[in-house]
């Protein structure tokens, strides 16, 4: 059999520890048997990120940009106690995700892997929903204090051209706690045009939600900046879809979400999706079910899985015990990532390719065969065998033979 060809590089940024094991996995028994790989490949590994003191995570950015679409593995964001683990780190270097999501002016979406095996929370959900969280600002950029007698807080600007303007923010009677908070037009028209561009790019209808019935000036201003947005921009796109953009309150949108089919884009402020990409996550399942894709306004494209590097699992790997990992988010990453590729550069087959390695992940558990995070999950009937990362990897070859 001819295996596939590629044109255009993908852009491969490779990870740490569990998912870097199933990385290799599934390259080497799901993708190189049936595609001639074509990839730029950057080593986002911990190690490697500290031999070229994080260049190569600006590298990989640059590589996102030029070719348009990247597949990243999860990484190790290091922390005090990674320090402590890895004494040969000579900086805690900042989180590779946040590095690529700025370098990309980027918005993350996370999705849903839906099977019939396992049947979300909310019974009446039948396709994906897709929480898009604007990660800038607001409460994560707060400047806050507290104070311990009455007296007057006012908030200030000063503007480089001279402007000022100040408000009252309250008097208060005793002791009071205060935060002063602030978001960028720049940051929230990109994230609008993040949200635009992917329900174009994935035919979903976008819903945004704020709460500016109470803070009118503040959240009035990211709802008439989406409005903007999509009549400048998108309006004319979205018509010829026949996709809608809904804008409502959240009070509103929370309510109605629960009593959706899904099927949708969900656009939130920052702390909405924080709390809402959580709530919506756990309710379809487990978090190993669950893709991530940065997209920024241009259209450049990064997929990954939504979770981390899996570290329990690997030190039982490192031990040599036999692990259940589940590989499935990051097998979506790379078909996701394919069927991009292929779609930009017209190769019908690298397409066909994606759908049909997604399909074989889907009978694979639709059949019972699972990793542990599922097995307890699965529907009643469902004849399950709990099986360990290879024996599932196996399974899904099986299937795609
Ligand atoms: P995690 O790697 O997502 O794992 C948390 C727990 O969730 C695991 O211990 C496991 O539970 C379960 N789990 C996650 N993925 C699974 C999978 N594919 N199959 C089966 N179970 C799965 O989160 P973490 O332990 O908080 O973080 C570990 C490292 O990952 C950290 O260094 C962090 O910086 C990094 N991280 C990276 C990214 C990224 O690159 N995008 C995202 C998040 C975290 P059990 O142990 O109970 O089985
Ligand atoms: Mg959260």
């Amino acid at each position: 059999m001819d295996k596939l060809k590629m044109t255009t590089p993908l852009v491969e940024m490779d990870g740490d520890e569990m998912a870097r094991i199933l990385w290799q996995m599934i390259k080497e028994k799901l993708l190189l048997p049936y595609v001639e790989l074509k990839t730029e490949y950057y080593d986002l590994s911990l190690r490697s990120r500290n031999d070229t003191r994080d260049q190569i995570t600006h590298d990989a950015a640059a590589a996102t940009k030029k070719y348009g679409v990247a597949v990243k593995c999860a990484t190790i964001t290091p922390n005090k106690q990674r320090m402590a683990e890895f004494p040969w780190m000579t900086e805690m270097w900042k989180s590779p995700n946040g590095t690529i999501r700025s370098a990309l002016d980027g918005t993350v979406f996370r999705t849903p892997i839906i099977i019939d095996a396992v049947k979300p929370v909310v019974k009446n959900w039948k396709k994906p929903i897709t929480i898009a969280r604007h990660a800038y600002g607001d409460i994560y950029k707060g400047a806050d204090f507290v104070t311990d007698g009455p007296g007057t807080c006012t908030m200030t600007f000063q503007g480089e051209n001279g402007e000022e303007k100040t408000v009252l923010v309250q008097k208060t009677d005793g002791p009071a706690v205060w935060q002063g908070i602030h978001n960028k037009d720049s940051s929230i028209r990109s994230f609008a045009r993040a949200c635009f561009q992917y329900a174009i790019d994935t035919k979903q209808d976008l819903w945004f939600s704020t709460k500016d019935t109470i803070a009118k000036v503040y959240d009035g201003h990211f709802k008439t900046i989406f409005e903007e947005e999509y009549e400048r921009s998108y309006k004319a796109k979205f018509e010829e879809l026949g996709l809608t953009y809904f804008y409502t309150l959240i009070d509103d949108a929370v309510a109605r979400v629960i009593r959706s089919e899904g099927g949708y884009i969900w656009a939130c402020k920052n702390y909405d999706g924080d709390v809402m990409s959580d709530m919506v996550s756990t309710a379809f399942g487990s978090l190993a079910m669950m893709t991530s894709v940065l997209v920024s306004p241009d259209g450049t494209t990064e997929y990954e899985a939504a979770h981390g590097t899996v570290t329990r699992h690997y030190y039982r790997h490192l031990k040599g015990e036999k692990t259940s990992t589940n590989p499935v988010a990051i097998i979506f990453a790379w078909s996701g990532a394919l069927k991009k590729r292929g779609e930009l550069d017209g190769l019908n087959d690298l397409v066909a390719f994606g759908q049909k390695l997604e399909q074989a992940c889907r009978d694979t558990l639709n059949a019972g065969i699972m990793t542990k995070d599922l097995a307890g999950l699965a529907e009643p009937g469902i004849q399950v065998r709990a099986v360990n990362t290879e024996e599932f990897i196996d399974a899904v070859a099986e299937r795609m033979g």
